[in-house]
């Protein structure tokens, strides 16, 4: 008799849950902190031209040089730094991970944090050390300078901004952290197109720091495009794990014409900061709801009965996501995408409807 796959399969892959990613046909999407836009009709025949051009009966340029060099001046990057690309930043983090994963080797974040971190340190046998934010979501430098003294960890992963609290790290605790590090610090700016601070500047002056990217909150979530960019000597090996043809024909093709036209996505990304602010203030005024401050492009908020609120809007046909219950600092908390302002009038209305229900409302209580 064969094995079952419960003899077979790794002890710490039969316990984890799959990436979970629910239907969301017919409703309003604002679940995956996606850009909700679609590109101007030039745009979209120009792809769909390419689209029919690209060869794809031969493997894509397993370095996808021509992309790189439109990435490099469209970030930009700065001069003598490299780039790893992988089909979404997910796939970077694996590299990494892979990368690194020596027996007993630590994989660090603060927690709550994308959840990716924890699940590919599992993925790579790393060990996982998560050190809590403090309640209000800054970094808790003392601890995290505690936890790289005891744990010595080979990678640490901080995104900025963190996901799913939408806050930016005070920039000198994060320093702190890349000097005290004795391993590599990976800065995670996937929502820097949200943010207007970044890391690509630091890169020159420390060696042990990485810089991560993605396409995805851009607009172009469905290509799957994700970055690394960082010093020669890291790179080279990442690139020794990466699958030679990871990015694929369209999404090359497709990426390098949208990025010359970079001003389009960061025009719409000005235009989703322009409603997460009209969003942040109708959202203050609305009783029993706390929304707190946010450098991306969804607003983390609290209510009561969160997990009940969360399926009120599901039943009423607007999906967001529900953070109750996978962090104690994330009690009744839920986690809401900054969608078109029609989207997002949607979701407001649905969401007092759904409180109304409650009647009569009770006080949120204070954590
Ligand atoms: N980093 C952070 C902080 C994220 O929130 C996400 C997506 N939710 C990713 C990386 C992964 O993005 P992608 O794989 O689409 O590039």
């Amino acid at each position: 008799m064969p094995r079952s796959p419960d003899q077979v399969i790794r002890p710490e892959v039969l316990a984890l849950s799959a990436y979970h990613v629910p239907p969301a046909k017919g409703m309003v999407k604002l679940d995956a902190m996606e850009n909700p836009y679609s590109l101007p009709p030039e745009l979209r025949s120009e792809i769909a031209r390419l689209a029919g051009e690209a060869a794809i009966n031969r493997y894509p340029d397993a370095n996808a040089a021509s992309l790189k060099d439109v990435l490099r001046s469209a970030l930009p990057i700065p001069d003598g730094m490299d780039i790893v690309l992988g089909n979404g930043s997910d796939e970077i983090i694996q590299l990494i991970a892979l990368a690194v994963a020596k027996p007993e080797a630590v994989l660090m974040s603060v927690e709550p944090a994308f959840v990716m971190f924890r699940m590919i340190a599992t993925f790579a046998r790393m060990k996982y050390v998560g050190v809590p934010l403090k309640a209000d979501f800054t970094l808790d430098v003392d601890a995290m300078l505690d936890a790289i003294v005891r744990h010595e960890p080979a990678l640490i992963f901080i995104a900025y901004p963190n996901n799913p609290t939408g806050n930016l790290f005070d920039a000198a605790a994060i320093l702190r952290i890349i000097e005290a590090a004795p391993g590599l610090v990976v800065v995670d700016e996937a929502y820097h197109a949200f943010a207007g601070a970044s890391f690509m500047d630091r890169l020159a002056q420390y060696p042990n720091l990485l810089l991560m990217r993605t396409l995805s909150k851009l607009g172009l979530a469905g290509l799957r495009l994700g970055m690394l960019v960082g010093r020669k000597e890291w790179l080279t090996h990442f690139e020794k794990l990466r699958l030679p043809y990871n990015v694929g024909v369209i999404t090359q093709s497709i990426a390098e014409r949208v990025l010359q036209h970079h001003e389009v996505l960061l025009r719409q990304a000005n235009v989703i900061r322009t409603e997460r602010a009209v969003m942040i203030e109708r959202l203050s005024v609305i009783g029993g709801i706390h929304a707190f401050p946010t450098d991306a492009n969804f607003i983390l908020f609290r209510v009561n009965e969160a997990t009940q609120v969360f399926e009120k809007l599901k039943r009423r046909g607007v999906l967001i996501k529900n953070l109750n219950g996978s962090h104690p600092l994330l009690k009744n908390c839920l986690r809401v995408t900054v969608g078109t302002p029609g989207e997002n009038a949607c979701f407001l209305d649905m969401l007092k409807a759904s409180l109304a229900e409650f009647e009569p409302a009770s006080p949120l209580p204070s954590y």
